[in-house]
């Protein structure tokens, strides 16, 4: 077993084995036993758990996950490092190695295993915020996900409405979920020292909106709305995907109906406000 603690062993094993760690998949690997046990903490791996992690690398936290859950469906996409945990791990039960890219993967072991309980893992700086919102548009929606992810993804994430962070990520994110942030985590704890910092995030679910009839209609509004950021909601809403897919009349309709004041800018409406704006949409669409 690594010591996974070692920056210089971590960095020996991928040079034994000729990986050189690549930017292109946000390969920087954990080497501080505080930020992974604070992860497992967060984590509260349950005996009767399904839990999936996204880039497992060298092991560093399925090392830790491992005999602690019901089943372990970790996804690699390097092949070098694919090699590698099959030999590390592939006889340990009720482990299951997903290859290739998570984001073309994720549905059929869903498909086959159903959504799970739990979904970690220190995530790809690249692709980070496209795996999160994969996964809550198809509503695979655990009841918890944890994180490292890049600081500024992170601060997406808690953005308040009008904030400079505030983006049709932190809408997507805060439509489903309750989102805490758990600090800052030094570049010293990675291998090799990423030139972004990065920040540990727990997601739950906040239930509020599981019954929404008009989901489609709520993510192509979140679109619209950020189409261009200075504009006014008016002008975003009118030249975008719900006025092309319910005709403007619909959206007249509902836009006289709702509250909204739409001079003001779409990067300002609070999930709630979006929410509201789909569902008038959506009566009207049906005829009310
Ligand atoms: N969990 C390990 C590695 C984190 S680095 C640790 O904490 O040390 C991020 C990992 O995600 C790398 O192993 C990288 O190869 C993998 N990865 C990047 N993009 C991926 C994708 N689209 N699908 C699956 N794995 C991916």
């Amino acid at each position: 077993m690594i010591n996974y603690n070692s920056a210089a062993e971590v960095a020996r094993v991928l040079r034994s084995r000729g990986i050189v760690p690549k930017k292109r998949w946000g390969q920087n690997f954990l080497v501080s036993a505080g930020v992974r046990e604070k992860l497992i903490k967060l984590i509260g791996p349950g005996k009767e758990d399904v839990v999936w992690e996204i880039g497992a690398g060298l092991g560093a936290l399925t090392s830790m996950l491992t005999g602690k859950v019901r089943k372990l469906f970790i996804f690699e996409i390097d092949p070098g490092l694919i090699d590698f945990l099959k030999e590390a791990f592939g006889s340990v039960n009720r482990l299951y190695i997903t290859e290739g890219d998570f984001l073309k993967r994720w549905q059929e072991v869903r498909e086959k295993e159903g959504v799970p309980d739990t979904i970690c893992g220190n995530l790809p700086y690249s692709s980070g915020s496209a795996i999160i919102v994969s996964l809550i548009k198809k509503n695979c929606i655990p009841d918890k996900m944890v994180f490292t992810l890049q600081r500024e993804m992170a601060r997406r994430l808690i953005a308040e409405p009008g904030s400079k962070s505030y983006s049709s990520f932190s809408l997507i994110c805060q439509f489903v979920y309750k989102v805490k942030h758990h600090g800052d985590v030094r570049s010293g704890s990675f291998y090799p020292v990423p030139d972004v910092f990065s920040s540990i995030i727990e997601m739950v679910p906040h239930n509020r909106f599981t019954q929404l009839k008009e989901r489609e209609i709520f993510f192509s509004l979140v679109d619209d709305l950020f189409a261009s950021r200075r504009k006014t909601i008016r002008n975003n809403i009118f030249s975008g995907k719900v006025a092309r897919n319910y005709g403007i009349n619909t959206l007249k309709k509902a836009l006289s109906q709702s509250p909204l004041n739409l001079e003001r800018r779409g990067e300002s409406l609070s999930v709630d406000e979006v929410v509201a704006l789909a569902q008038r949409i959506g009566e009207v669409n049906s005829g009310g």
